[in-house]
């Protein structure tokens, strides 16, 4: 599947947004709520962990959802369907995979006292977007480990 590689993140001291960093290690041109330009743009940062929230965040962007499945994954994490704002990686009370899966499971008990999100009448424990955590979470595993 073809996916974002591992973003190059930094902390933008100025409005405290997670910023693409360029070759130079400084930040790339960005705005935030109130400056079409923030003035912290072009000072260097140091780098912040490509973790796998970060990198599906990452995969928001790209334009194959309705034929990639991780692209998809990442637009219903971070773009919902309502016309709230985006959300970012630190809205997210999971970082990994894993926690990602758990979280899927604990929204199920609350929704319906079940842990199970599959099956007629709630017989089986993982869904599609279970698997789609799963596959996103290896195929981020792979990039990391290369
Ligand atoms: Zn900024
Ligand atoms: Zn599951």
């Amino acid at each position: 599947m073809d996916v974002n590689p591992l973003p190059r993140l930094g902390y933008c001291p100025a409005c405290s947004d997670e910023i693409r960093v360029r070759a130079d290690g400084t930040l790339f041109q960005h705005s935030s709520p109130g400056w079409p330009r923030c003035p912290g743009s072009r000072r260097p940062v140091g780098l912040l962990e490509p973790t796998f929230v970060r990198w599906l965040h990452a995969n928001a962007a790209r334009k194959d959802a309705y034929t990639n499945r991780v692209t998809h994954l990442a637009q219903h994490k971070f773009r919902g369907c309502t016309r709230s704002p985006n959300r970012t990686p630190a809205d997210m009370t999971w970082t990994t995979a894993e926690e990602l899966h758990d979280e899927l499971h604990r929204q199920q008990v609350r929704l319906t006292g079940s842990e199970n999100r599959s099956g007629y009448g709630g017989t089986e424990r993982c869904d599609w977007v279970c698997r789609d955590v799963a596959t996103a979470g290896r195929i981020y595993a792979e990039l990391a480990a290369s």
